[in-house]
């Protein structure tokens, strides 16, 4: 549904594949991500499954996307999940369903993946951004309350890399001015924040299959959570054209369906899920382990140890003001690294319109110059972890 305005680079989402893209290609010695590795170990399992939906030859939602539906309410532990075509459009469906108009605002950060800011524009409503905490990269609070205005329609935090936003002051603020927030969890599946997991903490939660995310699918893919009946209701016409009867519209929906072939599949690795976010977690204190043993931990910043609840790693983000020679080391090394963002969305071409310059969300401007993501895909190896954080040892 994201309509590209204007020439700009290839899309790279949160953990896309890490391509060369340096003049020496060096063959990675650690992939940034490998697939391969997890499709392996459920092989037989997707191919029942994929071969269960073509014999059924029942392509658009349907009897798999019903029982998907089911497991990953359960799952999230909320009363409704409602799958659709992508991340994106659960974010689109959610703001759909609350009633964005044009004119309208949605509050939300500039250090994001672009579909977060860019499903508010193409309603023709205004992104309003504040600024992140240095130390999480999420939404920060304190500047929450000042960009709430009488056009304020709804909130948007970010669980960004799968750590939760600072949900408890953000909701206190958002009731306080009756304003609903719509989590954007698409980094964050399992993710818990005070015994709650995330997709339960606000209006809806929009989560995405994207292959690169903890729970991916075979292509695009996503889902919104919600405990509202209403609400469900409304997100169910509004993904099949605004129509709950054959040929009769009530709504002005779009067409945004998820393939029985990819829930079919997505059922699979939903058994797998808890598994491969244990192993997510287990790399990370790992990490942390041999950044200590190698005394590294005052030139670089790890991520934030949560202290209200989990964190699933989609991303294990360090922090240094020499990243980009010590990426441009790695790469050399044989270890591929990638970078969430590089740049802020308040100075993208596409939000010129906003008229934001330098300086506006300084958190969001110094984290976009010194993050960079090291592999923490579930079958990255003790070893593997160990040679990567030995070559950031000899920059
Ligand atoms: C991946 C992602 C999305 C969009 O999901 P798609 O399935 O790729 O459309 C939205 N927000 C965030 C934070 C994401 O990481």
């Amino acid at each position: 549904m994201v309509v590209a305005t204007g020439p700009r680079k290839p899309e790279v989402s949160p953990g896309s594949a890490g391509k060369q893209t340096g003049d020496q290609a060096v063959s990675p010695i650690v992939p940034f991500l490998d697939l391969k590795r997890q499709f392996a170990g459920i092989r037989e399992e997707v191919l029942t499954a994929v071969t269960r939906v073509l014999e059924s030859q029942q392509f658009i939602l349907g009897a798999e996307v019903e029982a998907l539906e089911h497991e990953l309410a359960a799952y999230v532990g909320a009363k409704y999940a409602i799958a659709c075509a992508s991340g994106t459009d659960a974010l689109l469906l959610a703001l759909m369903a609350v009633g964005l108009m044009p004119g309208d605002e949605v509050i939300t950060v500039p250090f994001t993946f672009v579909a977060t800011a860019a499903c508010v524009a193409r309603l023709n409503a205004k992104p309003v951004f504040v600024d992140i905490l240095p130390g999480t990269y999420n939404l920060d609070p304190a500047s929450l309350e000042k960009a709430i205005g009488p056009r304020t329609k709804a909130i948007i935090p970010v669980h960004l890399f799968g750590l939760a936003a600072e949900m408890e002051s953000i909701s206190d603020i958002a009731k306080r001015h009756g304003v609903p927030v719509i989590e954007d969890a698409a980094q964050a599946i399992g993710c818990h924040y005070q015994g709650r997991a995330v997709g339960t903490l606000a209006a809806m939660g929009c989560f995405s299959f994207f292959p690169t995310k903890n729970l991916g699918g075979a292509g695009d893919g996503g889902f919104i959570t919600t405990d509202d009946p209403a609400l469900a209701d409304k997100l169910r016409v509004l993904r099949v054209h605004g129509s709950r009867t054959k040929y009769e519209y009530e709504l002005l929906g779009i067409n945004s369906r998820l393939d029985a072939l990819q829930a079919a599949i997505l059922r699979v690795k939903l058994q797998h899920l808890d598994e491969w976010t244990a192993a997510r977690q287990r790399n990370a204190e790992q990490y942390r382990a041999l950044f200590a043993e190698y005394g590294l931990q005052r030139l670089v910043s790890l991520p934030a140890v949560p202290t209200k609840g989990t964190h699933v790693y989609n991303q294990f983000v360090i922090r240094t003001v020499q990243r980009d020679e010590l990426r441009e080391h790695l790469r050399r090394a044989g270890f591929p690294t990638e970078i969430y963002y590089p740049a802020p969305l308040h100075l993208q071409p596409s939000f010129a319109y906003l008229g934001h310059k330098e300086g506006d969300f300084p958190e969001t401007e110094s984290a976009c110059r010194e993050v960079l993501a090291l592999p923490i895909f579930p079958e990255l190896t003790h070893g593997q972890q160990r040679m990567i954080v030995g070559a950031i040892a000899d920059f």
